[in-house]
């Protein structure tokens, strides 16, 4: 360790407070200070590198350093960094609205920009309880989420969030939302059928008896993320939307982690074709390098907003960022580099070298279910097999993996018992076998030879 190293840790310790982290706990250890980035892999001030395997939070596309990324950035910064998009407009924001417009499931014409997943869930959330006023339904107010839902910290978001040990703490100060359960094969005895049937009753049931108080669904397509990268059942997602459309409730997608590719398509409510009237994104947008969120929505919800000026039915919303030249003109060079490259083809052969080498972790006693949907890959660890029975929480069993895992060479996050896999999409399939390979050796190192009961 160096005296730079020094330094840096104990100003860190100092001034920094970190997010969803206990400090006294963070205080204990000596923290990895990230100097730079090349490709896949971030190097520590120490010079020490470490593979990417979580994509910097799930964000990360092609990798860091992206010549061509950093081009885009620094061409932008050649003529402005930063113009309001209040009462006027800017060439990258408006550029990229309509490259997202072009890639976005069909029917979303309209881009309202922010700055973070949240944000562009807590504009959804607001669009949505405005839509039905500015139409004159006062009464439909309420949202519905999914069980162990998390769309980002904001008030409004964390309203329609639903992560006991994140949420609970700030009930009072939320509007409640109705809750359904999110389709889990591995928990439910009825596997990915009964895991669906579950959701779906519970969304028919609740439309049928309260559809007219309700204003939305806001649903995590495809993979529910922080719950632990739990796979929605196929054909689950296209029913819930025909039920919303059939009721008159609003689909609120949040393809903040699915979006650009993550899953083997642009965004994963492509795998299903379904069309939601609000969409929101963020993360993977500008590759990972710059705070951008867009919320989509269709002609039918902006429309109900577009009025003379004393209708008052305007939305008043805004961020000091929103549209900011330096982002929007990244997000454009990077989806003009997933076209380019054929990343989203990638992705998909790509993931299936994954589930062939992840094959070597089914049968490790600890290892109770691999889920992946592209490169969203989350592999779950459980006391006992047979039984599912989970580890508790304070074997603290995902971190002392994910702790392994650095010591080897690579940096992922745990959710709970659950082992977080998510590359940036560039990785090759050598980089790929590399990363697998430090997985298998931390989980089968961490967990072999533990007792199962
Ligand atoms: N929505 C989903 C599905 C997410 O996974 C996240 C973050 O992980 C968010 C929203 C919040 O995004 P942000 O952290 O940019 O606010």
């Amino acid at each position: 360790m160096t005296m730079r190293y020094d330094r840096l840790s104990s100003l860190n310790k100092q001034y920094v407070w970190h997010p969803f982290t206990q400090m006294k706990d963070y205080n204990s250890v000596d923290p990895l200070i990230i100097e730079r980035g090349e490709g896949i892999k971030l190097y520590d001030v120490n010079g020490r590198a470490y593979f990417d395997g979580f994509s910097s939070v799930w964000l990360n596309v092609h990798g860091h350093h992206v010549p061509e990324l950093d081009q885009a950035i620094i061409d932008q910064l050649g003529r402005v960094a930063h113009s309001t998009l209040l009462g006027m407009a800017n060439v990258p924001a408006v550029e990229l609205a309509e490259k997202l417009i072009g890639i976005a499931p069909k029917g979303l014409h309209k881009v309202f920009y922010s700055d973070s997943g949240a944000t562009g869930v807590e504009i959804a959330v607001k669009m949505a309880f405005q839509y039905w006023k500015n139409k004159g339904q006062e009464g439909k107010t309420k949202f519905i989420t999914m069980n162990q839902a998390y769309h980002g910290d904001t008030i409004g978001a964390v309203s329609v969030g639903a992560i006991p040990l994140y949420h609970d703490v700030f009930r009072p100060m939320l509007f409640p939302s109705y809750v359904i359960p999110y389709p889990n094969a591995y928990r439910n005895d009825g596997g990915e059928q009964g895991a669906k049937e579950a959701t779906l009753t519970a969304l028919r049931r609740l439309l049928e008896s309260s559809a007219e108080d309700i204003a939305a669904l806001v649903v995590e397509p495809i993979v529910q993320g922080a719950s632990g990268i739990i796979v929605m059942p196929e054909g689950c997602l296209r029913e819930m939307a025909a039920l919303c459309r059939a009721y008159g409730v609003l689909f609120i997608a949040d393809e903040v982690a699915t979006g650009f590719g993550r899953t083997g398509a642009m965004f994963a409510c492509d795998h299903e074709e379904v069309s939601p009237d609000l969409m929101v994104v963020g993360k993977g947008l500008t590759g990972g390098y710059l705070p951008v969120a867009a919320t989509l929505a269709t002609d039918e919800v902006y429309n109900a907003f577009y009025a003379d000026y004393e209708e008052q039915k305007t939305f008043f919303h805004g961020h000091s960022f929103t549209g900011n030249p330096l982002g929007c003109a990244v997000a454009l060079a990077s989806l003009k580099l997933i076209e380019e490259r054929n990343l989203i083809e990638g992705v998909r052969s790509k993931a299936s070298f994954v589930a062939r080498k992840l094959d070597v972790l089914r049968d490790a006693p600890h290892v109770g279910d691999i889920r992946q949907k592209g490169l969203m890959i989350g592999i779950e660890l459980v006391r006992n097999k047979a039984t599912r029975e989970p580890y508790h929480w304070d074997e603290q069993a995902g971190v002392r993996v994910t702790r392994k895992a650095r010591e080897l060479g690579m940096l992922t996050r745990p959710l709970g018992n659950v082992i977080v896999f998510i590359p940036p999409l560039a990785s090759t399939e050598d980089e790929l076998d590399a990363m697998t390979d430090i997985l298998a050796e931390a989980i089968v190192g961490v967990t072999e030879g533990e007792p199962v009961q």
